[in-house]
Parts: structure tokens; C-alpha cells; sequence
């Protein structure tokens, strides 16, 4: 078959988008059709880390605790490895792969003026996420509320406010981490997203998490957890213990809103942020 430019050109663009969502490799004749998606991992129980310091109050946060003069290590660049292959055909080196802001504007583009489910029906914004590109730490919630609806960012009503305050009480700021969620337009009334609403926006989300590749993903809230550990595991069952998501440490906890209405919880979440505490710290 004879190439034209204008093929190669869109060959080229099809095979750095699969570089992006992480294929390495292709099988000898490969197939037309859409990207790969990302399929959520099987959860796996982990070894709780070594004791962490003694925390005291903070009243900003009450219910939650203060590291004790420092908090998890602040993100930085990482490696990411290797360097880009070689084809056995050509000789020719792959593109190196975009950086994480990169990736993650290319993702958004791909998204665009989404129409793929029902939810853009009633949105005024894609809600696609904030934070740093580059970060360790990411928080995944469910879906955006009115408020999240009408800035465009995840996270700034109410839950938000207490979703900050819990970053902050780790030591770390909002904009050190990055915070998305399952679906990215607001379900009406507020309601969970359904099984088909997150099976067509969850692969975004992957992306991103490919894209970022932090050290941890906390989940919070059974939606998030069970989309990403691709479970049907409630959030009690799944909270307090890492999982894994393609190398990547998960631990699910309760949602913020459901602390605004169960303060008790926050003791729980608390106890998981300092095992992710500790997973940061040993990770450098
Ligand atoms: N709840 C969520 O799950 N996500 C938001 O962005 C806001 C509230």
C-alpha cells in the first residue's frame, strides 16, 4: 500500500498516542481502531509501612493532625526511565515520550467539547483536573458538584475546602499535588455517575494517572475506588491498606463529603494519610 505524507503524518501522531497511554509495543501487523484503554488493576493488600511520628492537633483541621514538623517530602521530577526505544525494522528511535503537562494537555485535547454520555447535557464545565504535572501525590473523587461545575476545578465547594485542609495537614499544599476525578461533568442532582457514564470518561482519567505517573493515587470515596482497582468492594472494605494500579500505590478512603457528615471518619482517613505519608517519605 502506498503511503501518502498525510498518512504517515497521522501514523505518526496514532503511535505517540499509544506511547502515551503506555504501549511500548505493537504486535507485528497492527490492528486499526481506538487507543488501547487502561483495565484498572486487581487490588492487592500491602504491607503496612514502619510506625509514623507522633501527630499533634490542628485547629484548622479539627479531627486531623498536623505532621509533626515537616510532612511528606515535596514532589519533584522523576525519572522516566529508560529512554525511548529503538524499532528492529527501521533503526529510527521513538519520539521521545511528552512530559507530564505535555500528556495531560494532549489528553484534554483529545476530550474536547465532550459529547460521549449524557452528563454533557447538563454541564457548564468539563471538570478535567488541577495541580502539578509532575506530582507524587494524586486525589481522585467521584464526580464534580455545582460548584466544581460552574469554575471548572475539582474540589472547591465544601468537600474541597476539608479535601485542602486534609493536603495541608500532610505537609503538602493543593497545587503540590494533582486532583481529578471518575467522571468530568456533573451528574444532575448530584447523583453517583452510572456504570456507563464511567466506563466512558474513566479512561481519561487512567490517562491522566499514566500521564503523571505518581507515587500514589488516593481514592476517595467507593466510586473512585472501585474504578480504579476495578472492584465492587465498598470503600470500607478496600480503605486503610494500599493497592496497586500498574506499579502505582492506591489507597482508597472516605469521600470528604461523607466526613462533613460523619466527622467521626476522620479519624480513619487520617490513619490512611499516614501510611501515604510514609509511602512518599520512603519513596524519596
Ligand atoms: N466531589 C467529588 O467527588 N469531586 C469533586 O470535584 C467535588 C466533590
Amino acid at each position: 500500500m502506498n503511503r501518502t505524507p498525510g498518512d504517515r503524518q497521522a501514523l505518526r501522531a496514532r503511535l505517540e498516542w499509544l506511547r502515551l497511554l503506555g504501549v511500548e509495543e505493537l504486535p507485528s501487523i497492527a490492528r486499526e481502531g481506538s487507543p488501547a484503554q487502561a483495565s484498572p488493576g486487581d487490588a492487592e493488600a500491602a504491607p503496612a509501612g514502619p510506625p509514623v511520628k507522633p501527630v499533634v492537633q490542628t485547629g484548622l483541621f479539627a479531627g486531623f493532625e498536623e505532621m509533626d514538623g515537616g510532612g511528606a517530602s515535596r514532589p519533584g521530577r522523576r525519572s522516566r526511565g529508560g529512554g525511548p526505544p529503538v524499532s528492529p525494522l527501521t533503526g529510527v528511535r521513538a519520539p521521545e515520550a511528552p512530559d507530564a503537562a505535555t500528556a495531560l494537555g494532549m489528553i484534554r485535547g483529545e476530550i474536547g467539547d465532550c459529547t460521549r454520555c449524557g452528563l454533557c447535557g447538563g454541564r457548564t464545565n468539563i471538570v478535567f483536573g488541577v495541580g502539578n504535572p509532575d506530582a507524587r501525590l494524586m486525589f481522585v473523587g467521584e464526580g464534580p458538584g455545582a460548584d466544581e461545575d460552574l469554575k471548572g476545578e475539582p474540589f472547591v465547594g465544601r468537600a474541597g475546602q476539608l479535601l485542602t485542609k486534609i493536603i495541608e495537614s500532610m505537609g503538602l499544599q493543593r497545587g503540590d499535588v494533582y486532583i481529578a476525578n471518575v467522571v468530568k461533568c456533573r451528574p444532575p442532582e448530584n447523583r453517583t455517575p452510572l456504570p456507563d457514564e464511567i466506563g466512558t470518561c474513566s479512561p481519561f482519567l487512567f490517562q491522566q494517572i499514566r500521564a503523571i505517573r505518581p507515587r500514589v493515587v488516593v481514592c476517595l470515596g467507593t466510586p473512585a475506588a472501585q474504578t480504579l482497582l476495578g472492584t465492587r468492594e465498598t470503600i470500607t472494605r478496600l480503605r486503610g491498606a494500599f493497592h496497586d494500579l500498574e506499579g502505582v500505590r492506591v489507597m482508597p478512603t472516605f469521600h470528604p463529603a461523607y466526613l462533613l457528615r460523619n466527622p467521626a471518619a476522620k479519624r480513619e482517613v487520617w490513619d490512611d494519610m499516614k501510611k501515604v505519608m510514609v509511602e512518599l517519605k520512603a519513596a524519596g
